[in-house]
């Protein structure tokens, strides 16, 4: 096994892992699904696009001598996260997994906790002005409630609709501010928000303005990543698995 690194990207947290490690001297891959545009700068050594499911990510870890993996996707990154998992296992290669926590329930939060998209959609209340910042390909659960008006958040710009009846669409990468959030929710009259809990910091401004407007959330759970009870061994900062990569490559 070698000496390099594999970053599996796509978060902010990803590309400050990675500036540490290069800073330690380390060799690191980063590699993005390329699902939205890249970061202005980016790091010397960097891949684009899928694997080709837990077989191609398991011979670009033997192929490219890679000595420990760190999974920094999202946290609903689920099918990436459990390729990785399964390809890590199969090929004897140390996986790390690196997420931040989630938000927990603060005093003043009004939260319905639901499993997924689709138990969210059906429990909207016909007429409510619906925020919704999930990412484009999360949209379809909502498409057959014409009767919610909804404004949709975007990190880029649609090619084409989001939702098969009228709707608002605001294109935004953040971070966000609880300010910018108050507004934003003021101004568009919003009467439900349909959240998933990512955690950090930028994400949970429009949280935060919920809970100051008694808005009510509608927070999604993450998903399992495990399905037959296996887990990465996880860190939620970027010190400690840069401590934890030292460690293995030592
Ligand atoms: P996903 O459903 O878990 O993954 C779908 C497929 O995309 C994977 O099977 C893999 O294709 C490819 N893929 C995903 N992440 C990759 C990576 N870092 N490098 C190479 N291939 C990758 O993922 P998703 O929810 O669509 O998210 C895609 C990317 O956007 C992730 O990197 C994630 O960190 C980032 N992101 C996601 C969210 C979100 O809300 N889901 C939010 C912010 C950022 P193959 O099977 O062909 O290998």
């Amino acid at each position: 096994m070698g000496d390099k690194v594999l970053i599996l990207g796509g978060t902010e947290d990803s590309l400050r892992l990675h500036s540490l490690l290069v800073r330690q001297g380390l060799a690191v891959i980063l590699s993005f699904a390329g699902r939205t545009k890249l970061p202005a700068s980016l790091p010397h050594e960097y891949r684009i696009g899928g694997f080709g499911g837990v077989s191609g990510l398991a011979d670009f870890l033997r192929e490219n001598d890679i000595a420990a993996v760190v999974d920094a996707t999202h946290p609903f990154a689920a099918q990436i996260s459990r390729n990785c998992l399964e390809a890590a296992t199969t090929t004897g290669t140390p996986i790390l997994r690196f997420t931040r926590p989630p938000w927990p329930k603060s005093e003043g939060d009004n939260w319905q906790e639901v499993g997924d998209e689709t138990e969210a959609a059906a429990s909207l209340p016909a007429g409510a002005r619906v925020f919704l910042a999930l990412g484009a390909q999360k949209l379809g659960a909502f498409a057959k409630r014409s009767d919610v008006g909804f404004v949709v958040r975007v990190v880029d710009p649609p090619v084409s609709p989001l939702l098969p009846f009228a709707h608002e669409v605001v294109t935004d990468r953040g971070p966000y501010d609880i300010e910018c959030e108050r507004e934003l929710l003021l101004r568009h009259d919003i009467s439900h928000i349909v959240a998933r809990n990512s955690g950090g910091i930028g994400a949970a401004a429009k949280i935060s303005a919920a809970r100051d407007l008694r808005i009510p959330v509608l927070m999604i759970a993450r998903p399992e990543i495990s399905t037959d009870g296996s887990a990465a061994p996880t860190v939620e900062t970027a010190k400690d698995a840069c401590a934890w990569i030292i460690d293995r490559l030592g």
